[in-house]
């Protein structure tokens, strides 16, 4: 499949152009950290459907969990060798359990009319396999962090 160059900063912005009114009518802010580094040659399309299904997780953990101020704050770094885009919401973390099983397939917490589980274990083969990357996830003090860390 065909690679194309494109910055990680833009593939946020394209994501959001996406999805982002369903998170505004839910009143969850995404924050967007304006960082621009260097074009990396991805599977866009690929690292897209990634993006938009660990924002929309965000959003059902933020539904089912009825959170004051939702945010999604998202950022970017670089260092020689790869790229990171970091993902970070505040609906309240994955418990150990869990965090444990969620790269799993058809591992799910939603009802199956709303998850299928397969979300992210099809992120994490994607970033895998096509953009010979890694997806790693973790909580912090009031949510979870996806990191998506893309080699150059
Ligand atoms: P699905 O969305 O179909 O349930 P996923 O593979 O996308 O499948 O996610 C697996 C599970 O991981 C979810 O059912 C949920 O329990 C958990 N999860 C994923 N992202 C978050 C998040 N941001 N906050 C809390 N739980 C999450
Ligand atoms: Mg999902």
């Amino acid at each position: 499949k065909e690679q194309t160059p494109v910055t990680t900063l833009s593939l946020v912005e394209d994501t959001i152009k996406m999805i982002g009114k369903s998170f505004e009518n839910q009143n969850i802010k995404i924050i967007v950290e304006n960082k621009k580094y260097s074009a990396l040659y991805l599977h866009k399309n690929e690292l897209l459907q990634v993006l938009i299904n660990i924002l929309n997780n965000s959003k059902d953990a933020f539904l089912e969990r009825d959170i004051k101020e939702a945010k999604i704050n998202i950022s970017f770094d670089e260092k020689d060798s790869f790229q990171i885009i970091y993902i970070k919401d505040n609906a309240g973390g994955i418990s150990s359990d869990i965090l444990a099983k969620i790269f799993t397939p058809y591992f799910t917490t939603k009802t199956s009319k709303n998850g299928t589980g397969l979300g992210l274990y099809i992120c994490k083969s994607i970033i895998e396999k096509h953009s010979n990357g890694e997806l790693s996830v973790e909580n912090h003090e009031d949510g979870v962090l996806f990191k998506i860390k893309l080699f150059k």
